[in-house]
């Protein structure tokens, strides 16, 4: 008998197709590992029974021989910033603890129509503001992994999607949502071994998403590997009227034009990514990249991407800017905590339920965001960032004038631990260096595992694409987990 949790996306769909197991046992199977684990508390809330009830569905489709959904049989962990009818949706914030939203986000009810069921709400950093899983109110997820001959430091899952990235490496559910702003589904995907994709800024609806940074922030697909990325961004992607960013463009079928073929193919290495005293392990991963996609057929081009050191301070004032106004709206007036000491006025109320409801980090994003975005700092800070911006897509735009892909390492080290970095908000802002140029402009960007370092923790590759190319980005993903043939995983303590 398989083993149903070894399994992903595209084997469980086919195999619940061709009848090999049910929909049912899946779900069963994932259920079960989840109430296994909850010494990694990777989920804020366990749904096994809207896991159970989707999958009795789709059983019955079959029974009655209608088509199952893109996503069919298929149980998946649900990032908690993605508002689900009647179950608890915090963003994991003190804020929000015990709101139930009395509607669906698109992307989860366009997963759900594709016949995927919800095993649960996972855990992230706070509003989705960080790159540890640190800052949740419910307590940081601890990766699955261990360093080999390190010491047992449990590691940091990366963030903020760090419950979708422990969930998915401990086999918890084959795939999950991620949510990226700068980096957040990329950077948790690199250090557990597995892969994700962001869209271009637009292709999956913002609606129902707790926003951080609007103009940043995007849903994605993080899952064991490049085909199940594929099958679950063509079920979570498309057009919706409620979001005004949304693309209004056909969603491709990118799961049938998969191909790892790298003949005609020019692979863009930016020169200043290579950065001084470079981790060495990272360095050499990104070189047996370059030699895979030669190996696969590519031209190899050294582009400049020269305003890239400017990339990270600007996101660090137009995020905290975009945050600081999308986050005012939690007032304890409408929905989530309220606040209200014995006598107090609204604007006591306010202030007692804002320090009350939101976290450090969440404070610390504020606070910088209203001070970046005041009358004397506005031209200082804001426009500046703002022009930076523009700067980088043009940086980026230039650059694929000679390239199709842009090829770089995802993170500049392996998974660090807990505690390591949470006093340091700077040492943690830095992890995000490489992640956070494509999401200001808005670029499809997606990593990969590409092997271990030396403690044998796991590295990723991150691909850079032109705007609505995530064919390109995923035929280029594809060839690197062939060459990479990564098998890695962690040895089970939970
Ligand atoms: N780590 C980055 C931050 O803290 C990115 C977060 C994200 O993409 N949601 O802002």
């Amino acid at each position: 008998m398989t083993n149903l949790t070894e399994l992903g996306v595209a084997a469980i769909r086919d195999g619940v197709a061709a009848g090999d197991f049910t929909a049912v046992e899946v779900a069963e199977a994932f259920n079960a590992n989840v109430a296994a684990a909850s010494a990694l508390n990777a989920f804020i809330v366990a749904t096994p029974e809207a896991a159970v009830d989707a999958a009795k569905a789709v059983d019955a489709k079959r029974a009655a021989g209608q088509p199952l959904g893109k996503m069919g049989g298929v149980p998946i962990g649900m990032k908690d910033l993605f508002a689900t009818t009647g179950v608890q949706t915090t963003a994991a914030s003190h804020m929000l603890e015990g709101f139930k939203p009395q509607y669906e986000s698109t992307v989860s009810q366009k997963l759900w129509d594709a016949g995927a069921g919800m095993l649960g709400k996972l855990n992230l950093d706070q509003f989705a503001m960080g790159s540890s899983n640190e800052t949740s109110f419910f307590g940081n997820v601890i990766s699955p992994w261990r360093r080999k001959d390190g010491g047992n430091a449990a590691l940091a899952p990366g963030g903020s999607s760090g419950g979708s990235s422990a969930a998915i490496s401990a086999r918890l559910c084959p795939a999950a949502t991620g949510t990226d702003t700068g980096g957040s589904i990329r950077q948790p995907a690199a250090f557990t071994g597995i892969t994700g994709i962001k869209p271009t800024y637009g292709r999956c609806s913002r609606w129902g998403v707790v926003a951080f940074a609007s103009s940043l922030d995007q849903a994605g697909p993080m899952a064991r590997d490049t085909r199940d990325c594929a099958i679950m961004l063509e079920a979570m992607a498309g057009f919706d009227p409620k979001d005004s960013t949304s693309l209004d463009m056909p969603v491709p079928e990118w799961e049938a034009g998969l191909n790892p073929d790298m003949k005609g193919k020019k692979i863009g290495i930016p020169r200043e990514y290579r950065m001084d005293g470079m981790d060495e392990d990272v360095a050499k991963s990104w070189d047996d990249g370059i030699a895979w996609m030669k190996a696969a057929g590519a031209e190899i081009v050294d582009i400049s991407l020269p305003h890239t050191k400017y990339a990270l301070p600007a996101y660090y004032i137009i995020a905290p800017a975009e945050a600081s106004s999308n986050l005012a709206r939690y007032d304890g007036v409408r929905y989530g905590l309220r606040d209200l000491p014995e006598g107090a006025g609204l604007q006591d109320m306010y202030a007692a339920t804002r320090a009350e409801g939101f976290g450090a980090e969440v404070k610390r994003r504020i606070m910088i965001g209203t001070y970046v975005l005041s009358a004397g700092f506005y031209d200082a800070y804001y426009n500046q960032a703002q022009k930076i911006r523009t700067l980088i897509a043009q940086d980026f735009a230039k650059a694929f004038e000679q390239c199709d892909v842009i090829l770089a390492p995802t993170c500049p080290t392996a998974a660090f631990a807990l505690g390591e970095k949470m006093s340091d908000p700077l040492a943690m802002y830095l992890n995000d260096v490489f992640a956070v140029p494509a999401s200001l402009a808005g670029l499809p960007a997606m990593s990969v595992p590409a092997g271990v370092n030396r403690e044998g923790l796991p590295l990723g590759l991150q691909i850079i694409g032109k705007a609505f190319d995530e064919q390109g980005v995923l035929n280029a993903g594809l060839a690197i987990e062939n060459a990479a043939g990564f098998t890695a995983t962690p040895e089970k303590w939970w």
